[in-house]
């Protein structure tokens, strides 16, 4: 079973993008993941494919129409498909590796990408779509942001990861950010490897592992040991 996406974008060409190399260029190559993308304009309105119109009560900006969305939509996902239908949005819940992870045992996803000032809000109840943030900043556009959200979902699909067990001990999948690595050289620069980690005593090791996480969470994210 692959994990299937369709991208409803005005910029097709932006996929698969970073997603066409190293670990996801291969599961795309293997077909553990397909990327299907879907351009917008092609619903689009009248002889010029209109895809946006003003915003009613006047402002600067277009508005991305519902029902040339709704098309695109029900092209990509007909009656049936029941993969989750997502809305790139700064008004969306923040996306946190809890959903990552939900995403990457699902059949896939359908995701659009927003341009302008965003979609008329009437799509998003009438397609029902999950408004996903990934950060509180704004974007240009939803590509880059469904880039993101397809990273960190396919690295998670099965046989993705040369090392399932790497994923494991990752920053949030224990709730606290990740411990300091090291590798050779023993010394650089006249700073040295913390001496427990090449004492060869895996308890002692995996001890000073949590305190350094528990140490480092409390000092830059103490939100997330609340949590
Ligand atoms: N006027 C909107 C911003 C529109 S930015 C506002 O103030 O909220 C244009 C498009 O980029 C959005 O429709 C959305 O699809 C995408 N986008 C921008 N910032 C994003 C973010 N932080 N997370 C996810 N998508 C984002």
């Amino acid at each position: 079973m692959s994990f299937r996406a369709s991208i409803l974008t005005l910029y097709p060409e932006m996929f698969p993008g970073p997603l066409g190399v190293s670990l996801a260029g291969r599961a795309l190559e293997r077909g553990d993941v397909a990327l299907e993308t879907v351009q917008i304009r092609d619903f689009g309105v009248g002889r010029h494919r209109m895809v946006d119109d003003t915003p009613s009560g006047g402002g600067a900006g277009m508005v991305m129409r519902a029902d040339v969305l709704a098309a695109a939509i029900d092209h990509a996902a007909p009656a049936g498909d029941t993969r989750p239908r997502l809305l790139m949005s700064p008004r969306g819940r923040p996306l946190d590796q809890r959903r990552v992870r939900e995403l990457a045992v699902g059949e896939g996803a359908v995701i659009v990408c927003g341009r302008f000032e965003g979609v008329d809000e009437r799509v998003i109840a009438g397609r029902g779509l999950e408004e996903v943030s990934i950060g509180d900043y704004i974007l240009s556009g939803g590509e880059i942001a469904a880039l993101v959200l397809l990273d960190a979902v396919v690295r998670l699909l099965p046989g993705v990861m040369g090392n399932a067990l790497s994923g494991e001990a990752e920053s949030f999948e224990a709730g606290l950010l990740e411990h300091p690595h090291y590798t050779r050289p023993a010394e650089w620069e006249g700073q040295t490897i913390p001496a427990v980690l090449t004492s060869g005593d895996h308890g002692a090791v995996e001890r000073w592992r949590r305190a350094e996480a528990e140490r480092i969470t409390a000092a830059r994210r103490p939100d997330l040991l609340k949590r």
